[in-house]
């Protein structure tokens, strides 16, 4: 290709998209290459099963995006590109074996009155842990929205805070030790316990207190937040974004090598021997366990390779598919009810188990802990008329004792299991109401997206060892990979998974930097000449 770029970016995840706009933005023309057929990874909406079911392939809930800067202050003008989000009324519904619910509403003085159906002590527990972390959260978001070495470290800045010490505490115990403690009654807790599991980390887990908290704050802010159209239209946006500022986006391009000149990065060459080459920087999404083999062992630091091959793949999740005639439909107050999002925990101690059942290599189809979410809820427009998008998820592990090939043999029987168990609360959902379905396993998460690695839909487990600076290695946390020229963002880096669009913008934070420039400088421009612009004349 003759055409010359400033930014090669390898693989076309939501966050090497949002760096791509951000630098894109900036002046530095941009080509984006992706191994799939489709661009945005597991931000993508597709239709899986029938002509006109539009499902959202893997992630569909924007909450935790919504707190990023690039949305709270629409930095790129997304909004101007017809980015538009849903907040249903109905949150997440959990119904319970005893045939009692609790239903999550945007309103939260009607969640409340949820929890207090079962306990009072619960419902102001609720409403209290609410408060107190949003009384922080600024001091959490800051941290995750900054990259690692630009500002303060989340502990330094907690430990200013008046209720500081506490939140110390606090984020350094378990999910399921906060939730024990704070609430009585089981049903309070399975809802709490299921919240706290929605970023796919055991909540037994050390250090993830803090999950206690922001997910359920999240829903209750955001609802069960959707953009219009699908997942995907979130990345379809970012491309275009990239394209009208004279980048680039190919599809089927997987990159197998990283062209090293000089000890310098300076581009990639695909399967289909094409090569690319970039006039200032490659920016990498590809998994670290792949990036490693695309260059010689000597041009990777030691203490970096070293933790790269301890890298843990962690939790993984187990995916069904549906289109159907009807919704899900679950009894709630005042007669049945059709909420997008389902939470299925059948009692507390459930939700420990799941750590067990990764250990020991087993599938478990044992009152299964499941989402159910249908996007057709929120947005009809994903479906033909009156017809739904209905997708299970649960946890299982991609290790299997027999070998994650294992899961070829046995996948259709967990899921049938797992829609047996939804039944049991939506009796509706029928074989006959049931018009096709795609169902993928852990091992086929990692076949869709190589990014998704031995399964993992956030790159790697989210646990201590891999957070924060020590994510994707200790001292290689701020995006500059041992290669110069070359840079990483994606789950494996800072703040980690999960559609947040953190390591996209952190990661162009850092680039241009690099280049002489500043992102708060480029926002700043933005936001400058809007108010020009909405000013009267
Ligand atoms: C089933 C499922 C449900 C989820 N639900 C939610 C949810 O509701 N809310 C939420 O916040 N999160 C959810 N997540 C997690 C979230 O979607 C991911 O953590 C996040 O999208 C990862 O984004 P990323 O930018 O790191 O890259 P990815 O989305 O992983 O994209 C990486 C891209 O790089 C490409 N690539 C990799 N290697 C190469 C190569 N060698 N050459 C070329 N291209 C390459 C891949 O093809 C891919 O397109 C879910 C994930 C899954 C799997």
């Amino acid at each position: 290709m003759a055409d010359r770029f400033d930014i090669v970016v390898a693989g076309a995840g939501h966050n090497s998209l949002v760096a791509a706009a951000y630098l894109a933005k900036a002046g530095y023309r941009c080509l984006v290459l992706d191994g799939r057929p489709v661009l945005g990874g597991n931000v993508v909406t597709e239709e899986l099963t029938l002509p006109g079911f539009r499902h959202d392939s893997c992630g569909t809930a924007h909450v935790i995006l919504q707190d990023n800067p690039m949305m709270r202050d629409d930095e790129l003008g997304l909004a101007d590109y017809g980015l538009e989000y849903i907040h249903p009324e109905i949150v997440c519904h959990a119904p319970f074996l005893d045939g009692s619910w609790l239903t999550q509403y945007h309103d939260i003085d009607r969640t409340v009155e949820q929890f207090a159906k079962f306990s009072k002590k619960d419902a102001a527990a609720y409403r209290r842990m609410i408060a107190e972390y949003e009384a922080v959260k600024p001091l959490f978001d800051a941290a995750s929205y900054m990259p690692i070495g630009f500002g303060k470290p989340v502990n330094d800045r907690l430990a200013e805070h008046p209720d500081g010490r506490k939140w110390l505490r606090r984020q350094a115990r378990s999910a399921w030790e906060i939730i024990r403690d704070n609430f009585e009654d089981d049903h309070s807790r399975c809802f709490m316990l299921w919240m706290a599991l929605q970023t796919v980390t055991p909540p037994e887990w050390p250090m993830t207190g803090r999950l206690a908290y922001s997910l359920v704050w999240g829903r209750q802010h955001w609802s069960w937040c959707i953009p219009k159209g699908g997942s995907g239209v979130l990345t379809e946006i970012l491309v275009r974004l990239i394209e009208d500022h004279g980048g680039v986006a190919l599809t089927d391009k997987m990159v197998e090598r990283l062209i090293v000149e000089n000890g310098r990065c300076v581009g990639v060459e695909c399967a289909d021997g094409s090569s690319y080459r970039a006039g200032k920087a490659v920016l990498s999404t590809i998994h670290i366990k792949h990036l490693i083999d695309m260059a010689p062992r000597e041009l990777w630091a030691n203490d970096f390779y070293d933790s790269v091959e301890t890298w843990q793949g962690g939790p993984t999740l187990f995916v069904q598919h549906y289109a159907t005639s009807e919704p899900m439909t679950f009894a709630g107050d005042g007669g049945p009810i059709t909420p997008i999002a389902c939470a299925m925990l059948s009692e507390p101690t459930r939700a420990l188990r799941m750590g067990y059942d990764f250990a020991r290599g087993a599938a478990n189809v044992d009152e299964p802990v499941l989402l159910a979410v249908s996007p057709t809820i929120g947005d009809p427009t994903q479906a033909p008329p009156g017809k739904h998008t209905i997708k299970i998820i649960g946890m299982q592990p991609y290790d299997l004792k027999e070998g994650p090939q294992h899961w070829d043999n046995i996948k259709h029987e967990v899921a049938a299991a797992n829609l047996d168990w939804l039944r049991r609360f939506s009796p509706n959902l029928t074989d006959d109401k049931i018009l096709a379905s795609v169902i993928e396993s852990p091992l086929d998460l990692e076949r869709r997206n190589p990014h998704n690695w031995h399964g993992s839909c956030h790159g790697g487990a989210q646990n201590a060892a891999q957070a924060a600076a020590l994510r994707p290695a200790p001292g290689w946390a701020q995006h500059r990979m041992p290669i110069p020229g070359l840079y990483q963002t994606g789950s494996t880096t800072h703040p980690g998974g999960s559609i947040s669009g953190g390591p996209g913008r952190n990661a162009a934070a850092v680039m241009l930097k690099d280049f002489g420039k500043n992102l708060d400088e480029l926002v700043a421009q933005r936001a400058d000449r809007a108010a020009q612009a909405t000013a009267p004349a």
